[in-house]
This record gives C-alpha cells, structure tokens and sequence, in this order.
C-alpha cells in the first residue's frame, strides 16, 4: 500500500495546467494512456530507465515483421549531428530508433530526453497496436510508414499534442523510478527522488526549450 500522503501520486490539474493541454478528449486520451502506463510499468518496476529503455525495445521486437528482429533503441551525442536539444531518428525499415542529446547535457538532462524521445516512440507503437493491430502482419510497410509519420508529427500543425504525450510517458517513467528509489537511497542522491510536480517542472522546462 502506497503511504496516505505520497507525493508521487499523479495531479493530473497540475500536469495539465504547467503543460498547457486544454483540450477535453486530449485529456481523456492522456488520463486512459496513464492507466495503460501503469500496466505496462509492471514489466520496468525494478528498474532504472535504461531498462525501461530496453523493454520498450523488447516490446518493439514482438511487433515483427514491423520492426527487425534485432531492432534497438541507442542514445548518445552522435558526431556530425549539432542538436540543443533532444531530438530523435527512426530508421526506414524499423531497424533502430535513435535519441540523439545535444553535448554538455547533464545526467539528469539526459534521463529525461532519453525517457521523453522513448515516449514518443512508445507513443506511436501503442498508437499501432490501437488503431491497426490488424495490419502489423498483413501490412508491415504501411506500419512502418504509420509509426514514421506519427514520429515526424512532431514537427508538423500537432507539435505540442505529441510533444506533451512523449512528456506525459516520460515524467511517468521518471516518477516511477523516483518513488521506486525513495527511502532505499540516502542523502547523496536526492535528485533521483523528486516528488511529482519538480519532475512536471523539469519537463515542461525542456519542452519550452524546444518551443522556443
Ligand atoms: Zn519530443
């Protein structure tokens, strides 16, 4: 049982006032999605975000022929690549899903793109598997075709709708991993055990960087 007074809990006022969503169905969609998140989140409980990373990618491996076989998710500062802020690649036949940091991010910085790129990419294979499950066998290239336009919506007229759903599963993936931390750490690593609203701050600073 969670205590009475867990600060971790979701204020789902608070998310969606500091990340500007309005919009009623919009909220509907992000409050089931959060839900959904939770039974997903049973298979990453124990542990840091890289493996909620790698389950993602395991889960990206089942949806075949849509991705390969070997499909993987990396993340680093990728030279020739000059970004200031987070930004990611998916590969043309769903062979990786690349989060590119732009150098001198700190680790903190760096947890939370790395978690906010994978929401998106766990946005769009949630997005598949709900609207056409039917077509992960029967057709993988329109599938690919799907999670590629859905990860360049990003860019397009909806920025700030898929913006604000990759936000929602990485403050999730953080929250999760800070309450799953708090009280098995000691004082010198306080920063992994934020309370809800600091890690909704922490994004919603990100994510004005990018809009700006
Ligand atoms: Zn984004």
């Amino acid at each position: 049982m969670p205590p009475k007074d867990n600060t971790n809990d979701i204020d789902f006022d608070y998310l969606f006032q500091k990340l500007n969503i309005q919009d009623d169905k919009e909220k509907n969609l992000i409050k089931a999605e959060i839900l959904g998140f939770e039974v997903f989140y049973k298979y990453v409980r124990k542990q840091p975000i890289s493996s909620f990373i790698r389950t993602v990618e395991l889960k990206c491996r089942t949806l075949q022929p849509v991705f390969h076989e070997f499909f993987n998710i990396d993340y680093g500062v990728m030279i020739g690549t000059n970004v200031k802020i987070g930004s990611c690649m998916f590969f043309p036949s769903a062979e990786r899903f690349r989060i590119l940091l732009p150098s001198g991010a700190t680790e903190e910085d760096i947890r939370n793109i790395a978690a906010h790129e994978t929401g998106h990419l766990y946005c769009a294979v949630r997005f598949l598997e709900k609207f056409y499950k039917k077509s992960i066998v029967k057709n993988p290239g329109f599938c690919r075709k799907f999670l590629q336009a859905y990860l360049d919506a990003e860019r397009g007229k909806k920025f700030e709708v898929y913006e604000n759903r990759a936000n929602v599963i990485g403050i999730s993936v953080i929250n999760k991993r800070s309450y799953f931390y708090k009280g098995k750490l000691q004082t010198n690593a306080r920063y992994l055990c934020k309370n809800f609203k600091p890690i909704v701050d922490d994004f919603e600073r990100l994510k004005k960087l990018k809009s700006s």
